[in-house]
């Protein structure tokens, strides 16, 4: 089997069920509150290994109580979490996260170790890169250090897959040359190129232009609407599976996952968006992030 290595981040989520999101100066009362494993690379890394995938782990953690459960939480699934840094004075990443009644987020992350990890980590870890077939990053380590890894990959000849969450619009245009397929949702493709939320037409045209700059396949998510596979001379829109969501957290993450696995597996692009929106659908009708996501037998029974 392939082997995937993600280079990304780990963090605590603190988890708020509201009736609606609170508005700037208002006080409200919450539901319930809860602690879970997320972190975007930890997300995407943990639903591989749950789906059956060959998965290594890169990045950092704090040398604490809750990095130790983010390292445990990954190995339970068999993750490689042997070459993530445990750094001391550094806190664990952590994120608060405010779910609505419509399952609607709304999230802030506080970087802590993920935003210390170096090109040294990555340097001392090369090995890991020639190893592995596929390479998933975000964007929540250092932006140089995403560049760097890409860098490398390249060299390598490597299967980079991006998913650029959060989105900046400071990203140096070097960074998409190379890189395989980039997974924004239509606002990250809008904040990506300057271009604003706009219509399937213009994020079309916004897909267009980070494949104009080299990247090779962009595939916008569209959340309930499903995704658009862009590439420099074709189109194509997958309509989502109709589910009742409960909460969308790490849709995009069990997406970007079920995706790297099936191409890992061999599939065509096709058939990774295909898996990567059933697996997907099934997230989104469960509460959390890495909680949320299917097993294979689940997948299956679902019909992928
Ligand atoms: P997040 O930031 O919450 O991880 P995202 O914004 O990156 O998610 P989305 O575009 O919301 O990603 O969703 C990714 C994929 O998940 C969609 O392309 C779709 O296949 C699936 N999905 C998301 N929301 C729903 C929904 N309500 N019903 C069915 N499928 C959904």
């Amino acid at each position: 089997m392939k082997q995937i290595l993600v280079v990304g981040s780990l963090n605590m989520d603190t988890v708020i069920e509201t009736p609606h999101m609170p508005k700037c100066g208002e006080t409200i009362t919450g539901k319930s509150v809860e602690q879970i494993p997320g972190g975007k690379g930890a997300n995407q890394a943990y639903a591989v290994g749950k789906l059956g995938g060959k998965v290594v782990m890169l990045g950092a953690v704090g040398d604490d109580t809750k990095g130790q459960q983010l390292l445990d939480n990954l190995n339970a699934v068999n993750v490689d979490v042997s070459h993530v840094e445990k750094l001391k004075a550094v806190p664990t990443g952590q994120a608060y996260i405010t779910v609505d009644s419509n399952g609607d987020n709304a999230i802030i992350i506080i970087a802590g170790a993920n935003g210390k990890v170096t090109k040294k980590l990555i340097r001392e870890n090369r090995e890991l890169i020639c190893g592995s077939d596929i390479i998933v990053m975000q964007l929540e380590i250092p932006l140089e250090v995403v560049q760097y890894v890409k860098e490398l990959a390249v060299e390598e000849g490597k299967t980079i897959i991006l998913d650029p969450a959060p989105a900046r619009s400071d990203i140096p245009e070097s960074l998409w040359n190379g890189i395989d397929f980039i997974k924004p949702n239509e606002t990250e493709i809008g904040i990506l190129t300057g271009t604003g939320m706009g219509d399937r037409k213009e994020r079309i045209c916004a897909a267009r232009e980070l494949i104009r700059k080299g990247v090779k396949n962009v595939i916008v998510t569209l959340g309930g609407e499903g995704c658009i596979h862009v590439t420099a001379d074709s189109e194509e829109y997958f309509p989502a599976h109709k589910v009742k969501a409960v909460d969308t957290t790490a849709a995009g993450d069990c997406f970007t996952a079920a995706f790297a696995l099936a191409l890992s597996q061999g599939k065509n692009c096709r058939e990774a968006i295909s898996f990567g929106q059933k697996a997907s659908a099934i997230a989104v009708t469960r509460k959390g992030a890495q909680t949320s996501i299917p097993t294979l037998e689940e997948i299956r029974e679902y019909g992928g």
